[in-house]
């Protein structure tokens, strides 16, 4: 699977797989061929993440396919995402103690040859040095693998989740700070108190196809336990009332002003913003900088193409920015805390979906999935 970093590919890839794959999703969807056959799952994330195609395009797309009840596996995949974000929204001090914990335990790990190996791909344990290579070259895990690596890690290898978390988030094309953090703390058993993610030889063997035997794991650690609570703040992303025309700052997670909730609004100017690995705590490979930036140039051409007023600047100029611009809300993650830490007074405008759906994101996801046919009704 190579990643075009465009929307056209985006919108291609997307509906390639309605067509074709979607149909076989929930039956297939568990299922990690390698890296020659991913048809089964939509390889969509890189995308979403970056807001080149959103939520709702897809939502939509299946819809228009099949009926919810067919779709219904697909569409709770989809807004898992959602549900993640959101949780974090309610609660940001997780993410900023990561952080803060990840800066420690690095210090700590530097020169630690389980660690070294580990991310050399160097283990005893095949499946996961393959991962850690794929990972690294192709910028993508399927779901299952993620999951299984993440269990290795902590469970078998031994090594700090804070650190594996980082190493995810260095590689991946879809990185995203609530879905990565949240997936780690969730297979450590963190955030879901008591209940870890335990991988195990026969669910690898049986998942991979065979492509895997023999792999030696720690299959009853116990969970992870963390001394720190966390309650859900309450909700204020609220739009202005009469929007005017002001310049626009757009980050690298809503790389789509076409399928916006503003794009009918007139803007003086779009300015889009790129955040080098110098003002990040976790520096990007650069396979992963480079997709960002191709991404970032692939909008401002469609921009420019619309004769819409745009520029690139980098995160660090909008210091310099006036009182006369809006900001596409960054959610929870490297470019927020750049604006936060800096004290930069943004007014930010928060997209429809999240506004309503992220109500639902101060309990667990069994919860929130009782309000998805109300999100689907809402939007479509
Ligand atoms: C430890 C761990 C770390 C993860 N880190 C990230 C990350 O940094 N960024 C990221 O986008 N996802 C992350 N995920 C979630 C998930 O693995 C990926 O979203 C999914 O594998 C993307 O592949 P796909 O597009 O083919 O998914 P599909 O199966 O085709 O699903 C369609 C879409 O639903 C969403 N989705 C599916 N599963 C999940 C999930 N478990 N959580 C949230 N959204 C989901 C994604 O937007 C995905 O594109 C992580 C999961 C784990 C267990």
């Amino acid at each position: 699977m190579n990643f075009i970093p465009s929307r056209a590919s985006a919108i291609e890839n997307l509906d390639k797989f309605v067509e074709n794959n979607l149909y076989e999703y929930s039956k297939l969807r568990n299922f990690d061929f390698g890296v020659n056959n991913r048809s089964n799952i939509s390889c969509l994330s890189p995308y979403i993440t970056h807001g080149i195609i959103s939520e709702l395009e897809l939502i939509k797309k299946s819809l228009n396919k099949f009926s919810f009840v067919k779709n219904e596996k697909f569409i709770q995949e989809i807004l898992w995402r959602t549900y993640w974000k959101g949780w974090l929204e309610l609660r940001p001090n997780v993410w900023t103690d990561y952080l803060s914990e990840l800066k420690k335990i690095r210090n700590e790990y530097t020169d630690n040859a389980e660690y070294k190996n580990a991310i050399e791909g160097n283990t005893n344990i095949e499946c996961f040095n393959e991962w850690v290579n794929e990972l690294k070259e192709k910028n993508y895990l399927h779901n299952h693998a993620r999951m299984w690596f993440a269990s290795i890690w902590i469970f078998t290898l031994e090594l700090p989740w804070q650190l594996g978390a980082e190493f995810f988030m260095k590689h991946l094309f879809d990185g995203d700070a609530a879905a990565n953090t949240l997936g780690w703390r969730w297979v450590a058993g963190i955030q879901t108190p008591g209940k870890n993610y335990l991988a195990s030889e026969w669910n690898i063997q049986k998942f991979t196809n065979n492509r895997f035997k023999n792999i030696k794991l720690k299959e009853n650690a116990l969970p992870k336990i963390s001394n720190k609570n966390y309650f859900a703040s309450k909700l204020e992303f609220n739009n202005p009332q009469n929007l005017e025309e002001k310049n626009l700052l757009i980050f690298e997670n809503n790389l789509s002003f076409e399928v916006n909730d503003f794009n009918k609004q007139k803007f003086k100017k779009i300015i889009l913003i790129s955040n080098k690995s110098e003002n990040r705590v976790i520096v990007l490979s650069e396979n992963v900088m480079k997709f960002k930036s191709q991404l970032i140039e692939d909008q401002k051409k469609r921009l420019e193409e619309k004769s819409i007023s745009c520029e690139i600047i980098d995160l660090t100029e909008i210091q310099n920015i006036n009182e006369d611009t809006y900001g596409l809300y960054p959610t929870v993650g490297e470019n927020l805390d750049y604006v936060n830490l800096n004290k930069l007074k943004i007014e930010f405008l928060y997209r429809k979906l999240d506004q309503f759906s992220w109500q639902y994101c101060n309990k667990g996801f069994f919860n929130f999935k009782n309000y998805i046919p109300k999100i689907i009704t809402t939007f479509n």
